[in-house]
This record gives C-alpha cells, structure tokens and sequence, in this order.
C-alpha cells in the first residue's frame, strides 16, 4: 500500500510504499519543540521505501539527527538519523488520518499532566531502546 504526504503548503511532498516499522510517540523536548505541540507522533519507515518530492532545510537537533521542513511553510515533515536506514515521518504530514495507531509512548517524563498515558502501551522514560535514535 502507498501513502502520501507531505507539508503544509504542499512544496515538499512524500510517498511511503509497503510496511513501516513501527509506530510511536515521542514527549521528549526536541519533539515538543519542534513541533510546537505537545508531543509527536511518527511512523518510521525503512529509508528506501519513501520517496521525497522537494527541497527541505535539515535543522541538526542532535549530533546525528537530522529534522527536515519545508523553508516555505515551515512545518516539519522527517527526520533522518546518521547510521540508520530509516526514516521518521510525522503522522500529521500524511494525507489521511487514522492510518497509523502507536505501539509506545518515549520520554514519558516530559508528558503534559493532562495528558493520560495511552492504555496497555509500553511506556519508557527514554527512548524506545538502548542505542535507539535520540534527538
Ligand atoms: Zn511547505
Ligand atoms: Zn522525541
């Protein structure tokens, strides 16, 4: 199956085809700030199977982390990580809701108190793993 997405302007356009890798979400700073809200929501995918249409400016929010928007609209699209053959697309940026349900909630700590934690998910107070992604 492919899904499409892409920013809020529609400069920067995306297609995933196939199977993700998984699906979370993240209440750590970099994603809060990043998006401006209170946390992120992402899907990653395996690098080759998404194609990006249009030029990005790449934000380095970690010393491997790489947060990709379009310079026209500013909204966030992907995050690419130096090593790793994935590729984090943020759910908002895809064309359709409900596509996607979270398997994990990350940095727990930094979740609004209003906020209740999603039921029956594992739940970290950092990232998902050891040696996963950070930033
Ligand atoms: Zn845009
Ligand atoms: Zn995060």
């Amino acid at each position: 199956m492919i899904l499409t997405g892409g920013c809020a302007c529609g400069a920067v356009r995306f297609q995933a085809d196939g199977d993700l890798h998984r699906a979370g979400i993240c209440h750590c700073m970099t994603c809060r700030k990043v998006s401006g809200s209170a946390f992120n929501a992402f899907v990653v995918y395996p690098r080759s199977a998404v194609r990006i249409g249009g030029e990005t400016t790449a934000f380095h929010s970690s010393e491997t982390g790489r947060r990709h928007f379009c310079p026209r609209c500013g909204a966030h699209v992907f995050a690419l990580y130096d090593g790793e053959e994935e590729i984090e697309l943020h759910v908002g940026s895809f064309d359709e809701p409900n596509r996607f349900r979270p398997t994990y909630e990350a940095h727990v700590g930094r979740r609004e108190d209003w906020l209740p934690a999603l039921e029956g998910l594992p739940q970290f107070d950092g990232n998902r793993e050891e040696g996963g992604q950070a930033g």
